[in-house]
């Protein structure tokens, strides 16, 4: 499904990135843990297309992703890969409800009735049935975190990138959103590939990837 190859990615003078390989299955689960300033982020970013590697390449789903022009990379990026970041990046005066449909409006994907229909499906089943209506400051830490969840799952992607997702969370909300995730697993076959501090969260993947230094330790 996704396929990394001798992605190299530097800041200036600093070799954040120094020539990472990954590959992911369908249905997979993937950790990613390390040291602050090991370059995890800088690598999920360049999986999700939002930042280009100096060298390397990525495939998803056969798709030579940084061949494509900004203009098209932007819709392939919006159609096939979710994103979760530690903290939600929910718009504040947007409703759940409103937020969980953003992904459908942009490129125009679908119609209106569709993308809501969806929206409503995604939350109902994230147990957010009564909270559709509720800006992200009525919501707590674990509601808003399970709305980014349903944003990032709005368009079916290929994958779920997520930096961090419970590293705002308590121990409570924390293991409850990884339930969710290998629920998803399970349920649709969803691929995710997740950056963790969180070792329980590392424990529980298919796979544990320890990176250091700008690179993927064997
Ligand atoms: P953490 O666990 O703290 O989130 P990380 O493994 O995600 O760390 P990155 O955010 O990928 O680390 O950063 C890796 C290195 O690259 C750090 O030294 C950071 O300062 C540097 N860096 C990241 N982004 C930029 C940027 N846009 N410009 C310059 N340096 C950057
Ligand atoms: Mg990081």
């Amino acid at each position: 499904l996704l396929q990394a190859s001798g992605i190299r990615r530097t800041y200036g003078s600093l070799q954040v990135l120094k020539g990472i390989d990954l590959e992911v299955k369908k249905g997979e689960v993937v950790a990613i843990v390390g040291p602050s300033g090991a370059g995890k982020s800088t690598f999920l970013h360049i999986l999700g297309t939002l930042d280009r590697p100096d060298e390397g390449q990525v495939l998803i789903e056969g798709v030579n992703v940084f061949t494509q022009k900004d203009k098209d990379l932007a819709k392939f990026r919006n159609e096939k890969i979710g994103f979760i970041f530690q903290f939600h990046n929910l718009l504040a005066e947007f409703t759940a409800l409103e937020n969980t449909c953003m992904p459908g409006y942009i490129n125009g994907l679908g119609n209106e009735k569709e993308i809501i229909s969806r929206g409503k499906e995604l939350l109902e089943m994230l147990g957010l049935s009564g909270r559709m209506d509720h800006l992200p400051s009525q919501l707590s830490g674990g509601e808003q975190q399970r709305v980014a969840v349903a944003r990032a799952l709005l368009n079916k992607p290929s994958i779920v990138l997520a930096d961090e997702p419970s590293g705002n969370l308590d121990s409570h909300n924390a293991l409850d959103l990884h339930q969710l995730f290998f629920k998803l697993r399970d349920d649709f076959g969803q691929t995710f590939v997740i950056v963790t501090h969180n070792e329980e969260l590392a424990e529980m993947a298919d796979r544990r990837l320890v990176m250091q230094d700008g690179m993927m330790l064997p």
